[in-house]
């Protein structure tokens, strides 16, 4: 029994995961060209003809500008909620409307041996979500695009073996970075995006109830953060705590323009 997990690309350009049972397939957003999801997926092993279905966080850009592509070449499945399905209809173009299956919310659906929990999050979209994926005793989150962090969110994410979770800025570099105010205060606030100070501040509550084992970083902005900054701000912030990086925990990124290391998580 286990449960896969892998980023094919995170970021304000584009983002994609990818989650695996033994018999069950499944991307988490298709906001990077068909071709780049087609050839990231092989570089693991993984034919994109035999995706089981793609589940979506909200309907900006980056997380939908592959979405029509797949859904018309590779006839994968759609599972979607109403409302961000009706914010997506018409820019992902003409697609089989036997591949949609749609929903009032996610808050508990199967996927083949997969339990999929959508959790609802605030962001600047129409239904944005987080989820967790359970299979076999093993447990993954992904939680990226939101401005705030719920107790609902570390409820449902306390006992994930790995957390892929937001760190999106830097808030000093953001501050005096080249945004226009409006998008500055966008980013800062509870519809926006986690800083790294946030994603520091969820890693250690979810760690400190004992079942973490990887926390992956994601979402990383281009212009307002670097990757040694996001690592090192939450590493100072687990370590504060007497969390040490390899010891208690691993610590990793995702990347805006590269797959991730594939992670297995086994259970008995
Ligand atoms: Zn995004
Ligand atoms: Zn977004």
């Amino acid at each position: 029994m286990s449960l896969s997990f892998c980023s094919l690309a995170s970021g304000s350009s584009g983002n994609c995961q990818y989650v695996e049972s033994q018999t069950t397939r499944l991307l988490v957003d298709a906001g990077m060209s068909g071709k780049y999801i087609k050839s990231s997926l092989e570089s693991i092993d993984v034919n994109i003809a035999s995706i089981n279905g793609i589940l979506l966080t909200h309907e900006h850009a980056d997380h939908i500008s592959g979405l029509g592509v797949l859904m018309r070449r590779y006839k994968i499945p759609l599972h979607v909620t109403h409302k961000t399905w009706e914010a997506v209809r018409l820019k992902v173009g003409e697609v089989d409307e036997t591949l949609l299956f749609r929903y009032e919310d996610m808050d508990d659906i199967t996927i083949g041996d997969i339990r999929i929990r959508g959790t609802r999050i605030t962001h600047d979209a129409v239904d944005p979500l987080c989820y967790t994926f359970e299979h076999g005793g093993s447990k993954v989150g992904i939680a990226t695009d939101l401005g705030a962090i719920s107790d609902e969110v570390v409820e449902r994410f306390k006992d994930c073996d790995l957390l892929m979770i937001e760190s999106n800025h830097d808030i000093e570099m953001l501050k005096v970075g080249p945004y226009p105010l409006y998008l500055k205060r966008r980013i800062l606030s509870e519809f926006g995006h986690l800083s790294n100070e946030d994603a520091g501040y969820i890693a250690k509550e979810i760690i400190q109830f004992g079942r973490a084992k990887n926390i992956l970083l994601a979402h990383l902005s281009k212009e307002n953060n670097f990757p040694d900054l996001a690592y090192e701000t939450v590493r100072g912030i687990l370590e504060n705590e007497d969390i040490l990086v390899g010891r208690d925990i691993n610590l990793d990124l995702t990347y805006r323009d590269k797959v991730g290391k594939l992670y297995r998580i086994k259970k008995g």
